[in-house]
């Protein structure tokens, strides 16, 4: 299981205090964000960037660049440039599934998920490992785990092993369900300071 620290909006020192403690895993929204904070700790041993936010064709290139994997992937068109952009290893990538069918929410349908994979299984740069979802916003941690159990049953149809499911609403639920990565930021650093400086995607 790997705690990733949702550092997104708090500044380079924060993280690089975090690493004092062993922690490496440090995921980020906002790919503009992303880089500057790479380059920024590029002198951190095994530090892995998890790139968790929505993304957009003409930021992929970031994203490819510095991350070790992404957890929103729900475009072809974004695949492509993910996989045309990366170089050495193959980036890690869960595929953002809409759970509960949200109209708000990105992510594939259910359905669609199956076809999706197959769609994009050919990049070469490309490695998808699992699933990742966002339920609904709750106070109730329980009230996500019918969706966790979802999404692991949808991965174990179609044969992906990992699952980024949890943040600080309901990490622990999460794990229960078999998350293999839980994705927390305000349990970790507080609240976060507000978005000024780095555009939507
Ligand atoms: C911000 C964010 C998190 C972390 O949220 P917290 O409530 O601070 O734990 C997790 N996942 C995604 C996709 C996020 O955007």
């Amino acid at each position: 299981m790997t705690l990733i620290a949702v550092s997104k909006l708090h500044p380079a020192s924060t993280i690089r205090e975090a690493c004092q403690t062993g922690q490496r895993d440090f995921g980020e929204n906002y790919p503009q964000e992303l880089r500057e904070k790479a380059v920024e700790l590029r002198d951190i041993a095994g530090i892995r960037w998890h790139a968790i936010g929505p993304l957009q064709g003409n930021k992929a290139k970031y994203v490819a660049k510095v991350a070790f994997a992404f957890h929103a992937l729900d475009r072809i068109e974004v695949a492509q440039e993910l996989s045309r952009r990366r170089a050495g290893d193959a980036l890690r990538c869960y595929l953002e599934v809409n759970i509960a069918s949200e109209n708000s929410k990105a992510g594939l349908k259910v359905e669609d998920v199956a076809p999706f994979l197959a769609a994009i299984n050919a990049l070469p740069n490309l490695s998808v490992v699992g699933l990742m979802c966002l339920p609904p916003e709750t106070s109730d941690p329980e009230s996500s785990r019918p969706y966790f159990r979802q999404l692991r049953e949808l991965a174990r149809q179609i044969g992906l092993k990992e699952l980024s499911m949890g943040t600080t609403a309901d990490f622990e639920t999460a794990i229960e369900e078999g998350a293999t990565a839980v994705r927390v930021g305000s349990a970790i650093f507080g609240p976060r300071p507000e978005r000024t400086k780095f555009p939507a995607t």
